[in-house]
């Protein structure tokens, strides 16, 4: 076994990683960047190295760099992670003439599988069975519509040298094809630097399920079973689970057998994922599942498989990437039990999942539920990377036990200071098509109303809120009691006071009355009675409907209550109340911080609301910038290539007359 090991990634998958290295007495280094430097995974590690600054072209994709922080710190092997250089054969050649163990497959495996066309080559003659379509080398956008006529539409363009649904287009009518391509061809060009597609059928009622495999050295290779990943937005997972939802033995054992076959065809060893989309139309069928792609890494759902199977597969990754055969017979691999795996962003799902930024001021984790992250309360999401904040893993006998345990670990996790994604998956978790099992790629979509409406907050909350926002709820120092508190208020203030709040969408004035044993709160016209007690970072509230458990966050411009769930509430600032009536409505700013790829507006030019005026890149995802309304270009502060900071105004408006 390796004595010391650098794991070339940062966050949630750096501390996974670490985490099963120190349990078998590796020890390990860690490298980062500048906006790193204070992290979870840099504090975790044996030894950490920067490796330099914030932009993952300057640090995390710097091969010789990491090579460099391998050897001067004696490591033997580099563990990539997924993302970054995981999937990088000249990383692996790079890694390997340096004198190091690569853990993962080889250089040459990678590159089978690395371009979608040539993969689907390859497995179709393994007698894998992949998609429909075209995946040749011809690029005449004429003769790929003629493929497409051939495929029958509805089809699917994709990248062949894609990821992370970029580069993919449906197309459900022939007139929209030539446009569709020149958009992905586009966007692939971008993304990946080679902007060829393939044409595949688009398969109706669609589930993504997918095989865990597993090679060694030695000629061995077993599969670890399945994971269905068909709740998705953009293309990319949201919750996934193992085993599938209605999966027979038969289908079990023809795909597993396709995905062991597929990895045997390129000698394959280490951790790999073989992807199928399948036709869950009619329940599943051994005739109805295709090849879609192989990720040659650990994937960033393997905790669902590994609580099913009790197999730790980053330990595998180690023992076999150390030259050791697999430690277990596919006879011998069996599913126990159900598990389900959160995606926990700092993104805002009523809001198309637009990524956020911010610092967590607030943290907290459910103890019944597995977390995989790499960041604590404090940390901040920047706009560099990938802005998860945390995986929620949950395991128990059956699905519908594991599902509830889900939902209840969703609705117990407590995040403040930026928008995350954990309502939306609470409302996810208790969707009644998901708990029937009824999983498709499309579901997320035809549903995202009901998924991201917001919901009324209790009273009770509201109340709580308007005395936090007061600054009536910090805990008090241990000499100070809470009759002092009260008496102190009354010092500077009538016993009375109004906290401004904006709930529901509407900003409310919330009266606060301070009575001899707590407060009252007039919410919608109805008095709200509460009492406080401090009960370590938690606070007890009695209520007239009994004694309820609360958490709070505040920063400057918002309130986060967490009773029931979350529910966060902005803070009305009287002077900016006072000011303007617009909102900044003749401003084009930027979303978040990141780069502005293209500025398409000329001062003077006449404008339409709505209209396309610049484009963002920001984490990893491409942000139009709309006219907000019609009017005359006024000026043009940025070009392409700027980095700009959230908020900067890009475009100024004026009105057309004016
Ligand atoms: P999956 O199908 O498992 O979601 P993806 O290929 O979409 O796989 O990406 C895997 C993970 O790798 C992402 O969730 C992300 O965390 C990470 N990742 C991928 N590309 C990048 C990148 N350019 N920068 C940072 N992280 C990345
Ligand atoms: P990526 O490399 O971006 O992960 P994939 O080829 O794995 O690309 O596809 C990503 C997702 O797109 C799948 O999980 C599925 O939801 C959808 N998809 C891909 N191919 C098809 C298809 N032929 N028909 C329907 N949906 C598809
Ligand atoms: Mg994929």
């Amino acid at each position: 076994m390796f004595k010391k090991i650098l794991i070339a990634n940062r966050g949630e998958i750096a501390c996974r990683v670490m985490r099963t290295a120190h349990r078998m007495g590796v020890a390990t280094v860690a490298v980062y960047s500048d906006a790193d430097a204070k992290s979870l995974h840099v504090e975790m590690a044996d030894e950490a190295i920067r490796i330099g600054p914030a932009p993952v072209s300057e640090s995390y994709l710097k091969a010789d760099r990491i090579i460099e922080a391998a050897k001067s710190t004696g490591a033997d092997a580099i563990h990539p992670g997924f993302g970054f250089l995981s999937e990088n054969p000249d990383f692996v050649e790079a890694v390997e003439a340096a004198g190091l163990t690569f853990i993962g497959p080889s250089a040459s495996a990678i590159r089978a599988m690395g371009l979608k066309d040539a993969a689907k080559k390859l497995m179709e003659k393994a007698g894998v069975p992949v998609v429909p379509g075209y995946h040749g080398e011809e690029q005449d956008p004429d003769f790929l519509a003629k493929q497409a006529d051939e495929i029958g539409y509805p089809v699917l363009i994709k990248a062949r040298a894609g990821g992370g649904g970029k580069g993919m287009r449906r197309v459900d009518d022939p007139a929209e094809f030539a446009a569709s391509l020149i958009s992905a061809s586009r966007e692939a060009e971008a993304s990946f630097g080679d902007g060829a597609c393939l044409i595949e059928k688009y398969i109706l009622s669609p589930r993504h399920i997918e095989i865990q495999v597993f090679g060694d050295d030695h000629g061995n290779a077993v599969h670890l079973f399945e994971r269905d990943c068909s709740l998705q937005r953009r293309h990319q997972k949201v919750i996934e689970e193992a085993p599938a939802p209605d999966m027979t033995d038969e289908v079990r054992e023809a795909m597993g057998e396709a995905a062991v076959k597929a990895a045997k065809a390129i000698s394959y060893s280490g951790a790999g994922t073989i992807e199928f989309i399948v036709d869950g139309a009619n329940g599943l069928r051994t005739n109805g599942f295709w090849f879609m792609e192989m990720n040659t890494r650990l994937q960033v759902e393997h905790p669902v498989t590994e609580e099913i199977t009790g197999v730790d597969l980053v330990e595998w990754q180690l023992r076999v990437a150390a030259g050791a055969p697999l430690p277990t017979k596919q006879e011998d691999l069996s599913i126990n039990g159900w598990a389900f795996e959160a995606r926990i962003y700092a993104e805002d799902a009523a809001n198309n999942f637009l990524p956020a930024t911010g610092r967590l001021s607030h943290l907290r984790f459910p103890d019944n539920a597995r977390i995989e992250t790499g960041v604590r309360a404090g940390d901040e999401i920047t706009p560099f990377y990938d802005p998860m904040i945390a995986k929620l893993i949950v395991h128990a006998d059956t699905r519908a036990e594991a599902l509830r345990r889900l939902h209840a670990a969703l609705v117990a996790t407590q995040a403040a200071g930026s928008v995350t994604s954990l309502e939306f998956l609470a409302r996810l978790a208790s969707h009644e098509g998901f708990a029937a099992g009824d999983v498709d790629t499309g579901l997320i979509e035809r549903d995202i109303e009901a998924l991201t409406k917001e919901s009324s907050a209790p009273k009770i909350a509201v109340a709580l809120a308007a005395v936090v926002s007061l600054g009536l709820a910090e805990p008090l120092s241990a000499e100070m009691q809470p009759f002092d508190r009260r008496d102190g208020f009354r010092l500077w203030g009538p016993g009375e006071a109004t906290a401004r709040l904006i709930v529901g969408g509407e900003e409310q004035s919330l009266l606060v009355g301070i009575s001899s044993d707590g407060y009252r709160v007039t919410v919608d016209g109805e008095q709200v009675s509460i009492s406080l007690r401090h009960l370590g970072d938690c606070i007890e509230i009695t209520h007239s409907g009994g004694v309820s458990t609360a958490y709070f966050a505040k920063d400057t411009r918002s309130v986060t209550i967490y009773i029931d769930g979350t529910h966060e509430f902005a803070m009305v600032d009287p002077l900016a109340a006072a000011g303007g009536s617009d909102g900044g409505g003749d401003d084009v700013r930027a979303p978040m911080p990141g780069l502005v790829k293209a500025v398409t507006a000329n001062v003077g030019d006449e404008v339409e609301e709505g209209a396309a005026l610049a484009m963002m890149e920001a984490m990893k995802m491409e942000h139009t910038l709309k006219a907000p309304r019609a009017g005359i270009v006024a000026a043009v502060n940025a070009v392409a290539g700027d980095q700009v900071d959230e908020g900067a105004v890009l475009i100024a408006l004026e009105p057309v007359d004016g």
